[in-house]
């Protein structure tokens, strides 16, 4: 049985090793990420996109003529789809070799080149919602790169679809694949005046039917506590150990608000790293985390009653605060550029029939970036699950309804936009 030519592209693209690193300092971070970003440059312009090209960076742009009557589509939004080129540096992404297990039966799923790398609804429950599909996974050594080859083999099966058929209603449409998305760099280098766009999505969220306009809003709090330092032979009522008031702070912060202990829309207070500290000087930084800007102001409240607080039980010490804001839930940023990003996204999703759920971010993604930057950038479902593992997987099927969405989306952008 022959796969449709979205996952026969998937196939392809998963074979190429496009690992990114965090402690490269260059751009792109892995030189061998050029390798996917080149070849999807000149399998573009085949195609008949006749300004594809790729920057020294590894960034790739091409642009998809509006099907809309010249007047209407200068007067149209320019939308960008974007997907990411690089795998996780979690595992493994070299000589990955994926496989396709025919009509799911909702069994356990064992890979061939790991006998103990299994797919297991029980684990993955997931799963149990895609019986009678194709499932795609690794051989086990390896991770898939679902996250986010299929947003790629999506956007080049879209640039094929569009070309051919131009009865796809389309607005102006900028297609733009990225690097070293999965180490935190990923649109460091994006140029917006070359990206040209108005609006944009990015193809890289996991379960069909999702979007994720939400992210944290996020601070860094670093508290550094003076000690008074003296030969512990003689410290008797003079010595003022500044590891254990930090110990003491961090073992005070509410245990019910720790990444830990909390999930969905609840945020929380992390001490995450304790500088190299002595008697003399202590060091913790933690990072603050919510949706709403009033939640974040209350854990800032928290942590300067907390310093306050210890001041008092220890006056000897000098204990210092320092509290940075990092960024903002992208969600008001979307608010304040054009809130129709979202609500188009479900208003398409809805004429399939489908429901779109808010995925909320428990993090940053590079959607979030751009849109403080200024281009509303919400990220939606390519069908993938468990990603950065060699328990990674997606289906043929999924990768068809997330091709099928994007069509749906881009029509309904050409004639509401
Ligand atoms: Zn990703």
């Amino acid at each position: 049985m022959p796969l449709p030519s979205v996952a026969e592209r998937f196939l392809r693209y998963v074979q190429i090793d496009t690992q990114s690193d965090p402690d490269s300092d260059t751009t792109p971070s892995t030189e061998k990420q050029k390798d996917l970003s080149r070849l999807l440059a000149e399998e573009l312009k085949a195609l008949g996109v006749d300004d594809a090209y790729m920057d020294d960076y590894g960034y790739v742009f091409g642009t998809i003529p509006s099907t809309l009557p010249a007047e209407q589509a200068a007067q149209s939004p320019v939308v960008a789809l974007l997907a990411h080129v690089d795998t996780a540096p979690d595992e493994s992404g070299t000589g990955v070799k994926p496989m396709v297990h025919v009509d799911y039966d909702g069994g356990i799923l064992t890979l061939p080149g790991d006998p103990a790398v299994t797919l297991d609804p029980a684990r993955q429950p997931a799963l149990l919602d895609h019986l009678g599909h194709d499932i795609i996974t690794s051989d086990g050594t390896t991770l898939l790169g679902s996250d986010d080859k299929a947003g790629v083999a999506v956007l080049m099966q879209l640039a094929e679809d569009l070309l051919n058929d131009r009865a796809l209603p389309c607005p102006p449409l900028r297609l733009c694949f990225t690097i070293d998305e999965e180490i935190g760099r990923g649109v460091e280098k994006l140029d917006l005046g070359t990206l040209g766009a108005d609006v944009a999505y990015t193809l890289d969220g996991s379960s069909t039917g999702t979007i994720s306009s939400e992210t944290f809003s996020a601070a860094e709090a670093v508290v550094t506590v003076e000690g008074v330092m003296v030969h512990p032979g003689y410290a008797k009522d003079v010595m003022v150990n500044a590891l254990r008031i930090v110990a003491e702070m961090i073992a005070a912060l509410p245990a019910a608000e720790a990444p830990e202990t909390t999930a969905g829309r609840e945020g929380y207070i992390h001490p995450h790293t304790l500088a190299a500290s002595d008697v003399a000087r202590a060091k913790v930084k933690l990072i603050l985390r919510d949706f709403t800007e009033e939640g974040l102001q209350r854990h800032k409240d928290l942590v300067t009653h907390l310093v306050e607080l210890f001041r008092l039980k220890y006056p000897k010490s000098v204990i210092s605060l320092e509290i940075t804001d990092q960024y903002k839930n992208m969600r008001a940023y979307i608010e304040e550029t054009d809130l129709r990003v979202v609500t188009f996204a479900h208003a398409a999703a809805e004429a399939m029939g489908i429901t779109l759920e808010e995925h909320l971010v428990r993090g940053g993604t590079d959607g979030s970036r751009l849109s403080e930057r200024g281009l509303p950038t919400p990220n939606i479902f390519n069908g993938g699950h468990d990603y950065h593992s060699k328990f990674e997987w997606n289906t043929v099927q999924n990768l068809e309804l997330s091709l099928a969405y994007t069509k749906a989306l881009l029509a309904y952008w050409a004639e509401n936009g």
